[in-house]
């Protein structure tokens, strides 16, 4: 993901796609026309990097130039009549291409139309590398669409976004939800991530997920998700990936509005971790960190006998149930230590401590993201 200005862009077309569309354009359009000197026309400033690679692949002589639409002074609205610079040369009796980088609602053509009218050229063709057929109001014949594309905002290529982006060399399209933060809290049971995850969802405004809660509701109102996952939890065993990836899915969808997510006992497979990072990229977002509470086992073990007392947990109530989730987490959940650390998003924290010690750890992770 890119930003520009205040807004974010994901890949879209990639700069092997575009060559191929170019390739495809210039093959078309010499093949029409033939023998024939065209002239090749590309609309500033978003046309100078469609134009440079489109010339270099036309396969026979032609000429190229440029001109420029500008708003007469004074006059806002893209809308507004425009008036043309930079068109010096005779051009009746030519056959002029206008190249495009994109037509979008047609505005621009039906200026070009109207200056041309009067040039007297034996043809006038069109020609575009991106065209947006839903967007596109106007009845001026396109002769030539490189990729068609939706009606989404996109920069690269030549294209802009207030001035920035023309430079990039792939395409890239606007994300339409904003940037949110996303942490994956880590850590054996017993780490105190529940305890952590309250304080930072309230001081970062993050959604706080923690799959265990869920699993616990659904068992306290007696759904059918919750008498499955009963039969693992009170072993202490993981509860099959596949309900829990669709659970989580369904956790997260329900908080569309969310400005991130602080995930709590998910992933704790590989399968799970890679079920996020895709669902993370249909909210064109990603996870930013994963930050581990690392704890010594045998704290641990004492910290969940202690709470088993009071939390009315099945799963907290004797130490083998207790020994098992622990080594549930190490022979299947601490590998995502890997999983996150291959792509630098792996935070230790040391999980030993006060609360507000333990808390001000985490946060220091988190602003530093
Ligand atoms: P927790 O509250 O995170 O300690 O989770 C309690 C129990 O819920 C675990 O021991 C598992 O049985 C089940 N559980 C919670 N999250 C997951 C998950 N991501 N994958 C599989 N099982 C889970």
């Amino acid at each position: 993901m890119i930003k520009l200005h205040d807004k974010y862009f994901k890949p879209f077309i990639s700069a092997q796609e575009i060559d191929a569309a170019i390739s495809k354009l210039a093959n078309e359009i010499s093949k029409d026309i033939g023998d024939e000197i065209p002239v090749f026309i590309g609309i500033l400033n978003g046309s100078f990097m469609v134009v440079s690679d489109f010339v270099k692949k036309y396969p026979k002589p032609c000429e190229v130039t440029f001109i420029k639409l500008a708003s007469y002074e004074g006059v806002k609205s893209t809308e507004d009549i425009q008036r043309l610079i930079g068109l010096t040369q005779d051009l009746s009796g030519r056959t002029v291409v206008i190249l495009e980088d994109i037509i979008d609602t047609g505005n621009t053509l039906h200026e070009i139309h109207r200056i041309f009218k009067n040039e007297g050229v034996k043809a006038l063709k069109i020609a575009t590398l991106f065209y947006k057929p839903e967007a596109y109001k106007k009845d001026f014949k396109i002769h030539y669409k490189g990729i068609e594309i939706p009606k989404k905002f996109i920069v690269g290529y030549g294209l802009d976004y207030n001035g920035l982006g023309r430079d990039i060399p792939e395409v890239y399209q606007i994300c339409t939800t904003q940037k949110m933060t996303n942490i994956v809290l880590f850590g054996p049971p017993g780490a105190g991530k529940g305890t952590q995850a309250e304080f930072l969802k309230d001081k970062y405004n993050l959604v706080h997920i923690s799959t265990g809660d869920v699993f616990r509701y659904n068992i306290k109102n007696e759904t059918a998700l919750g008498t499955l996952a009963k039969s693992y939890m009170d072993k202490g065993d993981l509860v099959p990936d596949e309900v829990t990836i669709k659970m989580l899915n369904a956790e997260v969808d329900r908080n569309a509005d969310a400005q991130g997510f602080i995930f709590d006992g998910f992933p704790r497979t590989n399968a799970q971790a890679e079920a996020l990072d895709k669902l993370m990229e249909t909210k064109d977002s990603n996870i930013n960190a994963m930050i581990a509470l690392e704890v010594d086992d045998e704290v641990l073990v004492e910290r969940l006998l202690k709470r088993g007392k009071t939390s009315g947990r099945p799963d907290d109530a004797n130490e083998s149930i207790i020994r098992n989730r622990i080594k549930e987490y190490y022979t299947k959940t601490a590998i995502l230590k890997d999983y996150y650390s291959s792509q630098d998003k792996y935070f230790g924290v040391d999980g030993v401590g006060s609360i507000q010690e333990i808390a001000e750890r985490l946060s220091k992770v988190i602003d530093s993201l």
